[in-house]
């Protein structure tokens, strides 16, 4: 089984770091559809040359690996997995697994704490949806998470055997097969209700030949109407994996559809003196405060700052020591910081693809909550 990733994972890995911002945690993402082995050696090498200075931390860079290579030694690639991510620290007793059924970018960070942006911005990618696809007597539904098939059920209407009986007028047995019909769709609409409460879905794909697909819509609770995002015409026979690439394709549209909308949001907020933030001291207080209700990121845009090991400040520059505390400051990414305390505080993260105004604003920008 796949490891079930989930929001909440990655709010709770947000909430782990080393009190003394000690470079103790290893995150590692790995893309399988590639082989990658020399990558990971690479890495090791270079990291271990940085660290060995340090005892302590050699030492438990050192464990840690070997923790991660013994994983990775006894847990074979899995059909339809596509990437990995680990977090661990020997020091911490810390170890995390997830294997992914999307593709990621190999990377291997040693930070103070678990690097979860790619995580965060996957999350964002392969948002949870459910998938139908019927025609008028039978139907597959589907709950797709993280790129692979959580949950499916059948459904199958015993509706092609009611054959016209000896007797039987042609109007009778057109309304004993609408009938049946009928029966089949609000059976196929229960089992969505059910499946998709279970694991709070937000966004469904009807897909199928003609014209189930549209009458199924009268039969579905308005809550449910309204989250159908598009239909797909598809044979019913489509095979899971084509059916799950279509799907993903429509999320990835829809959320494109969203960033603009958030982006146009924010420059509305800007232009009214509204609920925008903007400029790095303003995103860091809200974000820590939780004030903000989405926060946008420049997708792939780092910043180089440092943070106190001893109160958490952070900002973006070069300092030798924290102007608060005076206390050891160690580098990090500002953005990465950001992200973590966004995860910690439940507040959205909108991962933006080339916006130059966006990128004005200094790559990050965010909404508030209304009531803050
Ligand atoms: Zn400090």
């Amino acid at each position: 089984m796949f490891a079930d990733l989930k929001e909440m994972d990655i709010k709770k890995l947000s909430e782990i770091y080393d009190f003394g911002s000690r470079e103790s945690f290893v995150s590692l993402y790995m893309n399988l559809e590639k082989t990658n082995e020399r990558f990971i050696e690479k890495r090791k090498k270079a990291c271990r040359s940085v660290l060995k200075g340090n005892s302590e931390l050699i030492g438990n860079f050192d464990k840690t690996m070997q923790n991660i290579e013994k994983y990775l030694g006894m847990n074979d690639r899995e059909h339809g997995q596509k990437g990995l991510a680990i977090f661990a620290s020997n020091e911490h007793e810390f170890f995390r697994a997830y294997k992914l059924g999307m593709p990621v970018e190999d990377l291997m960070v040693v930070d103070a704490s678990p690097y979860i942006r790619p995580l965060a911005k996957l999350m964002e990618d392969y948002e949870t949806f459910g998938l139908v696809v019927l025609d008028n007597h039978r139907a597959r539904v589907y709950v797709v998470s993280s790129g692979r098939i959580e949950d499916k059920d059948r459904i199958t209407e015993d509706i092609m055997k009611k054959h016209k009986k000896g007797g039987m007028s042609q109007a009778r047995f057109q309304r004993l097969r609408q009938g049946a019909i009928e029966h089949f769709l609000k059976e196929v609409s229960e089992e969505m209700v059910r499946l998709f409460s279970k694991d709070n879905v937000v966004k469904i794909i009807i897909a199928g030949p003609g014209n189930a697909k549209i009458m199924l819509k009268d039969f579905l609770p308005n809550e449910l109407k309204c989250e159908i995002l598009d239909s797909i015409d598809v044979d019913f026979d489509t095979a899971d994996g084509y059916l799950v690439s279509q799907g993903e394709e429509v999320i990835l549209k829809d959320e494109k559809e969203i960033a603009f909308k958030n982006m146009a949001r924010l420059k509305d907020e800007i232009l009214k003196h509204g609920l925008a933030v903007y400029g790095l001291e303003e995103i860091i207080d809200a974000v820590k405060n939780g004030h903000m209700e989405l926060l946008l990121v420049s997708n792939g845009y780092r910043l180089r700052g440092w943070i106190c090991e001893k109160c958490q400040l952070f900002d973006s520059g070069i300092k030798d020591k924290c102007p608060n505390c005076s206390g050891k400051v160690a580098e990090v990414d500002v953005i990465e910081e950001i992200i973590e305390f966004a995860e910690r505080t439940g507040t959205k993260i909108e991962f933006v693809d080339d916006n130059p105004i966006l990128q004005d604003l200094g790559g990050v920008g965010g909404l508030l909550r209304f009531n803050s």
